[in-house]
Formats: structure tokens, sequence, C-alpha cells
């Protein structure tokens, strides 16, 4: 499961903040082979009790073990609110479909949980594209420089017959940023305050890939 850690840890904290519970639940993993190879098996629970999450692993893709974090987090945020100790409320079979608050409670969960996720993902795709355009602006700024100051001194070159000109060094180019682009608006705060680890996200992905490709 190490490979899934930081991007359930990530997620847990994107979560905390954007449903603003201050506790956070203690995440279990587990492997079993047995409920994996039952079509209609656990894929998560949350013993509210406990406070604690329990999410399957075996024979699942990452991002749906990420999604039941998402799903059973948002049952974790009820509890901490009270909606789940409520008195004469049912967790027998059949109580997502017989008892009605409860079938509220999963439809925030199941509502809530997938927009968690899909703006958590979304969030680190469109920081990584971000820092790429910034860094093709960057490096396309530096080009039209090297060819301006090129330019200029063959230029000055051909004008004068006595003055030698210096040598421009092209590694003392100018620094300067055409980065612009990182606007810090509290609108934008839960987004980026997400995506803080993003390309470390992404390029861990992308390790990851790349092993499972070969490896398989
Ligand atoms: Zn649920």
């Amino acid at each position: 499961m190490d490979y899934l850690k930081p991007f359930a840890d990530n997620l847990m904290s994107f979560c905390q903040k954007r449903l603003g519970f201050k506790r956070p639940p203690r995440l279990f993993y587990k492997e079993d082979e047995k409920n994996a190879s039952n079509i209609l098996g656990f894929t998560g629970q949350y013993n509210p009790g406990k406070m604690e999450i329990t999410v399957f692993t075996t024979g699942r893709h990452p991002k749906d073990i990420l999604r039941s974090i998402a799903h059973e987090l948002v049952h974790h945020h009820q509890n901490i609110r009270g909606d789940l100790n409520k008195l004469g409320i049912s967790t027998d079979p059949g109580y997502a479909q017989k008892d009605p608050h409860m079938r509220k409670m999963e439809k925030q969960a199941y509502l809530i949980g997938n927009l968690l996720l899909r703006d958590w993902e979304d969030g680190i795709k469109h920081k990584h594209n971000k820092e790429v355009n910034i860094m093709i602006t960057e490096e396309k700024y530096r080009q039209q420089l090297r060819k301006k100051i090129r330019r200029t001194i063959h230029n000055l070159l051909n004008e004068s017959d006595h003055e030698p000109i210096p040598v421009y060094e092209e590694e003392e180019e100018n620094e300067a940023s055409t980065d612009q682009v990182r606007v810090n608006t509290p609108e934008q705060e839960d987004e980026i305050q997400s995506s803080i680890f993003a390309p470390r996200l992404v390029a861990l992905n992308a390790r990851l890939m790349s092993n499972w490709s070969i490896g398989k």
C-alpha cells in the first residue's frame, strides 16, 4: 500500500479542509482475498464509535480505493456533526433503503464523496499543467532574449570598428521571469493548498505507471 499512501494522505487533508472537521479518523487498509473474490464484497467501512475508516484494497484500482476513502470521510463528518447517533437509526441490512435518515446520509456520502475526489484530482492535474505551462513560457522568453542579445551584439560589431565588444556569456542569462500566473486569491486557496504536493504526486504516479508496465 506504500504507493497509495501519499495520495490517500493528500486526499484526507483536502477533504478535512473542505468538510471542516478538526479531528481526522484513523485509516486502515485491509487486504482480503476472500472479500475481493466476492463481487458484492466490502469496499469500505466506517466505525463511528472508534472513528475508524477501513478500506479494502485487494484487487482494486487505486483511484477506486481513494473514492472509498472520500465516501467514508463524509460519514466521518456526519458522525462528528452528530448525524450518525440519532435515536432509532438502523444499520441493519437494508438500512440504506429502509431508514429514511440513513438513506439521506448515504446520498450525501455518495454525492459529496465523489465530488471531493473529483475536485481533488482536478486540482492536482490543473496545478501540474499550470507548472508545465509556466516552464514553457519561461523557456520561450529565454530563447527570445538570447536571440535579441545575439542580434544586438551582431549589429554592434558591424557598426563599430574600434572598441572590442565583450563576449556575452550564455550561462549568465537574465533570470527575469514571466511567472505572473500564480494568483493566490482566497477562492483558489483550497485548490492551491490541496495541490501543494501535486508535482510530487504526479511524478510518483508516473514512476508507478512505468513500474507497472515493466512488471506486467
Ligand atoms: Zn456509505
